[in-house]
């Protein structure tokens, strides 16, 4: 099968690679439909975060089974799932703990980061990892799904209530979802993006719903002190996020950065009450409630383009990726299933 594989100099690589089939009685073999392209798979190739070198890279997947265990019984070929590739165990303190997020045996266990993930025809996961999609719901949204279960965790975290103020730093795709997710949730959203390209689209999205409490504007016309709850999707805006939120506000760190560092005063979270929240990526007991609420938001308003494997080049180029790329679009979804 064809496959897309991290390079030793964070290229990503088409390649043949053996096609997998069932080994374990609860495996399945999906063939891949659409995998996303995913913020932090853009900061994998740009240095900002890591993954092994030679692993098929991708995580936000959603296909059709093809082939299943012997001890397989929710699942049967032709359903079509969603994959949740933050795989746990289920058996140390913190998984018994419902912590499945902060599972200490995580590495190693990491779909698309260090073990061979989605951007690929084919592949095998096990049976409690996958979710079915409902039947009304698209490829297109359903893709969305994994994202929206990272939000959905972030913004619960930091126990997001009605009417309040929500300042989203950052209008990349998680971005989009969390604003969509924080106006589902009836808060008010301010959306603060710095690249016009994103704002301008980001504009145009929520304007096209008429979803009235959302607004998108540029980082110099974010008022300070002005959101109760500040949601860096960036990951490295800590210190804008500080001067963004109002006193007694809550931060939630989310995006991705292994390079990002920031200076605290911790008297001015003392005497301004400021909570900063990390909350890991989703506890994977959200995520059939993820599903669910995937029905109710139009995800894939989101999604700006399809690739197949081969079109990679064109891919990266509209992720800003590479000499001179700027962004040229918004969720990137690869179709691995496409024929050339
Ligand atoms: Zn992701
Ligand atoms: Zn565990």
């Amino acid at each position: 099968m064809k496959a897309l594989v991290l390079g030793p100099d964070r290229t990503l690589d088409l390649v043949e690679r053996p096609e997998p089939s069932c080994v374990a009685p609860d495996d399945v073999v999906l063939k891949v439909e659409q995998t996303g392209f995913c913020g932090t798979d853009r900061g994998v190739l740009l240095g900002k975060f890591s993954a092994e070198p030679g692993v098929v890279m991708g995580h936000e997947a959603v296909g059709e089974v093809r082939e299943i265990g012997t001890g397989v019984t929710t699942v049967k070929p032709g359903d079509r799932v969603i994959v949740n590739p933050t795989l746990y165990c289920g058996l140390c303190d913190r998984c018994r703990r419902g912590l499945l997020n902060f599972c200490v045996n995580k590495a190693g266990t990491e779909i698309g980061i260090d073990r061979d993930g989605a951007f690929a025809e084919y592949l095998r996961l096990e049976e409690r990892f996958l979710y079915a999609i409902p039947d009304d719901m698209p490829y297109d949204r359903a893709v969305l799904v994994e994202p929206l279960a990272c939000v959905m965790n972030n913004l619960e975290a930091a126990g997001t209530r009605p009417g309040e103020r929500v300042a989203v730093l950052g209008a990349g795709p998680i971005g989009m979802v969390a604003a969509l997710l924080a106006d589902h949730y009836r808060a008010t959203v301010r959306l603060i993006e710095r690249d016009p390209f994103r704002r301008r689209t980001a504009e145009a999205f929520f304007r096209n719903l008429s979803c009235g409490a959302v607004s998108v504007c540029e980082p110099r016309d974010a008022p300070a002190r002005s959101a109760d709850l500040v949601i860096d999707t960036v990951g490295s805006l800590l210190t804008e996020s500080l001067t963004i939120a109002a006193d007694l506000g809550r931060i939630v760190v989310m995006g991705f950065d292994e390079q990002a560092t920031a200076t605290i005063r911790p008297l001015e979270l003392l005497q301004r009450g400021l909570r900063v929240i990390g909350a890991g990526d989703y506890n994977s007991l959200l995520f059939a409630r993820a599903v669910q609420t995937a029905r109710h938001l139009p995800l894939e308003g989101i999604v700006s383009h399809h690739f197949r494997l081969d079109q990679v080049d064109a891919a990266l180029t509209a992720l800003g990726i590479g000499p001179d790329a700027e962004y040229a679009g918004m969720k990137v979804v690869l179709t691995p299933g496409a024929e050339a």
